[in-house]
């Protein structure tokens, strides 16, 4: 279709206001010149947090405060980048909840360019900003990382989301020399639990014992099942003796309770191997290693006991 200046002038208008995003225009000096329906709709949503026409988008950036004063003064100072031809356009995602509603926008910053701006020197330092509200795909994604890090049997952390909690552990210590622990737990016997009752009433167990780990460890800590009978346990700013304290605690939990399945009430116990970050692991694997060689001694013990991997002769349990 063939369409000439003055019907491309007149459409510019309605065009901008059948967008969803809410955009805006700024002047040289950060005042408001130019908006769209949807800006008017948001700033009146938002309480007036955004400015409104004539108002200056600087100042109101300068002046915020409380949650999200931060992020707000420096987009103020992205915006004043892009109007003094620092950089040709800039683009965050920024979270903007409400007590009952949780909400993401991208915002956008362009420099605009205009025919009559060349003209003067002000007039071309003009910038568009546009806030388009990206929620749906911000929670979609939060579900899938959930889902990504999450064990589907126990709802507990996985072995991933294990290794890159770890993984942030033996960097700390590395850099800071703050120590580290961890132990894997696994289920004596579990085997004939399935044998005897049914893999169903085996999966009843693990979730059972998952709860009990969960109340035994400390908040800081972080528990994740990391295969099928196996467990593990990240023990934040604790060293071995410490980490000794938590794992007796969970062995304890499982062998003081009585498991709850669909066939009956049935008894468990674990055995569990301790260790901690060493500042020459090269990888949170190592430490498993170590980990898993304490297990294999507190299998070899009898079972239902800790060990570690430098105090290979810890347990109460008698025997
Ligand atoms: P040990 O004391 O030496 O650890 O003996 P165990 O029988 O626990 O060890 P083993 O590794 O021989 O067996 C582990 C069993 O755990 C095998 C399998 O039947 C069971 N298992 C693994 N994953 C699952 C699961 O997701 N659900 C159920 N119900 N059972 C599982
Ligand atoms: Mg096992
Ligand atoms: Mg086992």
């Amino acid at each position: 279709m063939e369409m000439d200046w003055l019907s491309e002038r007149q459409l510019a208008g309605p065009v901008l206001d059948a967008l969803t995003a809410s955009i805006c225009v700024v002047d040289h000096s950060g005042v408001i010149v130019a908006v769209n329906e949807a800006w008017r709709h948001f700033s009146k949503d938002n309480g007036g947090k955004d400015a409104f026409l004539g108002e200056n988008y600087l100042d109101a950036c300068r002046r915020a405060t409380g949650e999200g004063a931060d992020a707000a003064h420096c987009f103020g100072q992205n915006v004043e980048d892009v109007l003094s031809g620092r950089c040709e356009r800039f683009e965050t995602e920024y979270p903007c909840h409400s007590p009952d509603k949780r909400r993401w926008f991208l915002a956008r910053v362009t420099k605009l360019r205009t025919g009559e701006a060349a003209s003067t020197n002000d007039a071309t330092r003009v910038a568009v900003i546009s806030h388009q509200e990206i929620t749906t795909r911000k929670l979609l994604e939060c579900d899938l990382k959930k889902l990504a890090e999450t064990d589907e049997l126990t709802g507990l952390k996985n072995r991933r989301k294990f290794l890159a909690s770890a993984d942030i552990l033996l960097e700390q210590l590395k850099r800071e020399g703050v120590p580290a622990s961890m132990f894997i737990i696994d289920l004596d016997h579990f085997k004939s639990i399935n044998d005897t009752h049914g893999h169903a009433a085996g999966d009843d167990a693990l979730r059972h014992v998952a709860e009990q780990f969960d109340r035994a460890i400390r908040r800081s800590d972080v528990l994740a099942r990391i295969g099928g009978e196996e467990f593990a346990v990240l023990l934040p700013n604790t060293d071995e003796w410490g980490a000794i304290m938590v794992a007796e605690r969970v062995r304890a939990s499982v062998a003081d309770s009585i498991v709850d399945t669909r066939v009956g009430k049935l008894n468990l116990t674990a055995s569990i191997g301790v260790t901690t970050f060493w500042k020459d692991d090269r990888s949170p694997d190592a430490a498993l290693g170590r980990a898993d060689a304490a297990l294999y001694l507190a299998k070899d013990g009898g079972r239902n006991r800790v060990r570690t991997s430098t105090r290979g002769l810890w347990s109460p349990v008698a025997g």
